[in-house]
């Protein structure tokens, strides 16, 4: 299980579309969110944004009720959130 939290490798993926659906732990309907976040070592100075270093980057969707962690999007689920 995973819970976000204000990390620093972390963020929230502002131009991507937020979903419609049921949350596997707390069983609200609610828009989730997309967060990003690096995984391993990342290449940037330290008070970079997470999102700007380079490194292996997954994403997420959230709930925004209880913010734990629902799905992990595929690079193609992510493009389609975002550009649609
Ligand atoms: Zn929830």
């Amino acid at each position: 299980m995973y819970i976000t939290s204000g990390r620093s490798n972390e963020w929230i993926v502002k131009n991507a579309k937020t979903v419609t659906k049921k949350c596997f732990y707390c069983n609200n309907t609610g828009e989730h969110y997309v967060i990003g976040r690096l995984i391993g070592p990342a290449l940037g100075f330290i008070f970079q944004p997470a999102k700007t270093k380079l490194g292996f980057k997954k994403y997420y969707l959230v709930c925004p009720i209880c913010n734990k962690i629902s799905k992990e999007l595929a690079r193609n689920e992510l493009e389609y959130l975002k550009n649609n």
